[in-house]
């Protein structure tokens, strides 16, 4: 990488994501081609996009044959709209009256799972303006949101007669769709059909029918209904070790710094906080600028390790707030400035997304979530940075950059 090839991006921290948009693209893609023919595509992008950036994986997912979004709050589906975004937006979890307004101005579909909220919402709408969509999201075991299956025909039939209010779908969500075993899906799916049933019964629409997840959608196509909401594969993550991705979709995440420091730890001397490691001869090691309040979890300590020069360098001491030390072999040739691979995807010597989860004793989805607002996220299209988004917003990168996304 040319130093002059920097110039447009706005931040040069060394610890970036690489976010490569073209995976993303793909995977999507992919789930596209494998879901029955009329199923609908919702690309979730909560939690920032599971860390990604919600805004360019939002316009990616959609210039690739996603019809919808989702997100978990209000505020995440108005930051979509402050940046252009104008496909139906779901707002995946439970709302307090208080955000009624804002959702409303931004013309996102609600959730609701209870005749309490139904009405709250119908005395906000405005009279004369066009109905609200709302989803009524139904609980078949995940006992987290939703109405009972028993009641959910009863809460269809008091949207469907709230003045300014339109019953645009029904849904629920799975509990267990990553496990091995498939009996407690299947019996959440027999619920689900059952208040479908109750709710046609009642000779009311239930609109989009929808309960998915990546899980589901990547074990079977008996789960598809009208709609199938993706997100952790989205992001070519697998939903956990019992499902696999289908072929040619791939990781768009991995996490880069760069060596700020080579200095000798000499016998018996301890590093970083508290001397949980002490050398045990003569030691290289080096110093990287990232730490557990960039989303580098302090469990990793003494556990972990990154790519430096193609080999591992293990994790030594405890990560601090912004730096950690990782130890280096004695003829390896490195210097101030070394390209580092903290997460890799798999392919290289870096541990995967899967390695450091396992390592943090939790799973991707916390890791790629947890990677702080203070790591820029550059994004990768055909090989070059296209955009950054750091602490001061989304910026473009007009200029090619010759940055690659392994190096
Ligand atoms: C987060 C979420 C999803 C997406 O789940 P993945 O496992 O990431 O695919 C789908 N539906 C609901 C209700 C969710 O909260």
């Amino acid at each position: 990488m040319s130093s002059g090839s920097r110039q447009d991006i706005p931040s040069s921290r060394s610890t970036r994501a690489l976010i490569d948009l073209d995976a993303i693209a793909g995977n999507l893609r992919a789930f596209r081609e494998g879901v029955s023919a009329e199923t609908r595509i919702m690309a979730v992008v909560k939690a920032n996009g599971y860390g990604h950036g919600a805004v360019m994986v939002a316009q990616t997912a959609l210039l690739h044959g996603a019809n919808e979004l989702a997100v978990a709050t209000v505020d995440e589906g108005c930051r979509l709209r402050a940046a252009g975004i104008d496909s139906p937006i779901l707002i995946l979890g439970p709302i307090h009256p208080s955000e009624i307004p804002s959702a409303l101005r931004a013309d996102l579909t609600l959730a609701v799972g209870d005749r309490e909220i139904v009405s709250i919402l119908s005395a906000t709408v405005p009279p004369g303006t066009p109905p609200v969509s709302v989803h009524l999201k139904v609980d078949t075991g995940m006992r987290r949101f939703g109405s009972s299956v028993d009641g959910a025909a009863a809460i269809a039939a008091h949207i469907a007669k709230s003045p300014g209010l339109h019953l645009a779908g029904t849904f629920s969500h799975f509990a267990a769709a990553d496990e091995h075993d498939e009996t407690a899906t299947l019996q959440q799916q027999a619920a689900f059909d059952d208040a479908l049933a109750n709710i046609r019964a009642a000779d009311i629409d239930p609109g989009t029918r929808h309960i998915a997840n990546s899980a589901a959608t990547l074990r079977s196509r008996r789960y598809d209904y009208d709609l199938v909401r993706i997100g952790i594969s989205l992001y070519g993550i697998p939903p956990s070790a019992d499902v696999e991705l289908w072929s040619g979709m791939r990781q768009a995440l991995t996490l880069h710094s760069r060596v700020h420091r080579v200095f000798a730890v000499a016998p018996g001397e301890g590093v970083s906080y508290g001397a949980t490691y002490r050398a045990t001869g003569h030691e290289r090691a080096a110093l990287i600028p990232i730490g557990y309040a960039d989303g580098y979890h302090r469990i990793l300590s003494n556990q972990s390790w990154m790519e430096i020069a193609s080999t591992r360098a293990p994790v030594r001491g405890r990560v601090c707030m912004d730096q950690t030390v990782v130890g280096l072999q004695s003829d390896l040739s490195v210097t101030l400035g070394d390209d580092v691979v903290v997460i890799g995807d798999g392919r290289g010597e870096a541990p995967s997304l899967v390695d450091i989860a396992e390592m943090a004793q939790t799973i991707p989805y916390e890791i790629v979530t947890s990677i702080a607002a203070r790591v820029p996220r550059h994004y990768i299209h055909s090989g070059r940075v296209v955009a950054v988004e750091d602490l001061h917003g989304l910026h473009s990168c007009h200029q090619p950059d010759s940055e690659t996304q392994t190096s």
